[in-house]
């Protein structure tokens, strides 16, 4: 099922979890042993991630180095299947636009839509390691709305090669992302909106937000999307913040902030314990605040610590 349709059919809140292709190397039960425990919420659907190739230095047998690049966390698509196969939930494979050329990008679409996938969450990327900005691969797309408009074009039967007529047409429901605090680049929330804007225009159905630890960002998101006149369904996007390290890495990463509530209870906690109870209690009251204002659906971030996030379910369901 598209996740549109899972919005429109949800008589009762739902849920739905982002996840992270194992490193190179790791078995997919690793999916499976994370995921296992959820199953007694029924997530909606499972979101996983898509990871470009990162450049690493190699040491040659004389000592001396060598660049090259390695995808460390690929099987998306491998890992998509394995999870509809297993669990019977819809997938929802991120493609990025970073690193990877509009063929290839071609290729892992029609991949998915061989396997019965119905949805796309249609990002661009960040930098490479080694970049301080964004660079486009030089047969790819440079924005999150470029890939929007490939998987539309495709959703209409349109291939990369011109001389493939009457294609099949895909189906896929496209998802992009908005950030309630703004993406890092944009200059102002208005200009970030203007782009998003653009991405639903060309055809996305439906925003997933960054995470954010302070409900009214989502709010005030929601309500100028509405504003600046987008109408798609907005999923609030949420991740327990658990550990004292978190407190700088995430803003770093992420460009959020993390209210001083929050980060202040966590840097006088004196256990790992401590500050995992402390991230499931903010985590539960953040969802609760959020169901009380009917959002119908939370998605949850899992990396880190997926049993804080089961602990919140289990206390929210
Ligand atoms: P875009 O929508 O292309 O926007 C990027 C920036 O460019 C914004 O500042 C925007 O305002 C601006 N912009 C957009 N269009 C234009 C234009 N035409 N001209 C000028 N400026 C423009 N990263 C991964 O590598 N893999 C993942 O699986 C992944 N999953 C994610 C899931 C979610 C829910 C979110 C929120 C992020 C995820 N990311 C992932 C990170 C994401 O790729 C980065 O945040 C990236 O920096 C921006 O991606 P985007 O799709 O929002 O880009």
């Amino acid at each position: 099922m598209k996740v549109t349709e899972h919005l429109a059919q949800a008589k009762k809140p739902i849920i739905s979890l982002e996840i992270l292709p194992p490193t190179k190397g790791k078995s997919v039960e690793s999916i499976f042993n994370l995921l296992d425990p959820f199953r007694e919420f029924s997530p909606a659907f499972v979101n996983v991630t898509y990871h470009r190739a990162e450049q690493v230095f190699k040491r040659r047998a004389d000592g001396s180095f060598e660049r090259a690049e390695i995808r460390k966390r690929p099987g998306t698509v491998g890992i998509c299947a394995a999870i509809m196969q297993r669990y019977g939930v819809d997938a929802v494979p991120h493609l990025i636009c970073g690193g990877f050329s509009k063929e290839e990008t071609e290729n892992a679409l029609i991949d998915l839509h061989y396997l019965g996938v119905k949805n796309v969450l249609a990002l661009r990327g960040d930098a490479a390691g080694n970049e301080k900005f964004f660079v486009p691969h030089p047969k790819g797309h440079h924005f999150a709305k470029d890939l929007v408009d490939q998987i539309v074009a495709l959703n209409s039967g349109h291939y990369q090669e011109d001389d493939i007529i009457d294609g099949f047409k895909t189906d896929f429901c496209i998802g992009v992302a908005g950030y309630p605090e703004k993406h890092f680049e944009s200059p102002n929330l208005e200009t970030d909106l203007h782009y998003l804007k653009q991405k639903i225009d060309g055809g996305a159905s439906y925003i997933t937000t960054q995470m954010f630890f302070d409900n009214k960002h989502f709010y005030a998101f929601q309500k100028s999307a509405k504003d600046f006149g987008i109408q798609a369904p907005i999923i609030p996007g949420l991740k327990p913040v658990t550990n004292k390290r978190q407190l700088t890495v995430i803003p770093s990463i992420f460009h959020v902030e993390i209210p001083s509530d929050l980060s202040k209870a966590l840097m006088e906690a004196k256990t790992e314990a401590a500050c995992d109870q402390i991230g499931t209690e903010w985590l539960v009251a953040q969802c609760k605040d959020l169901l009380a204002k009917e959002v119908p659906i939370l998605h949850f971030y899992t990396l880190g610590k997926p049993h804080v996030v089961y602990n919140a379910l289990k206390q929210l369901f």
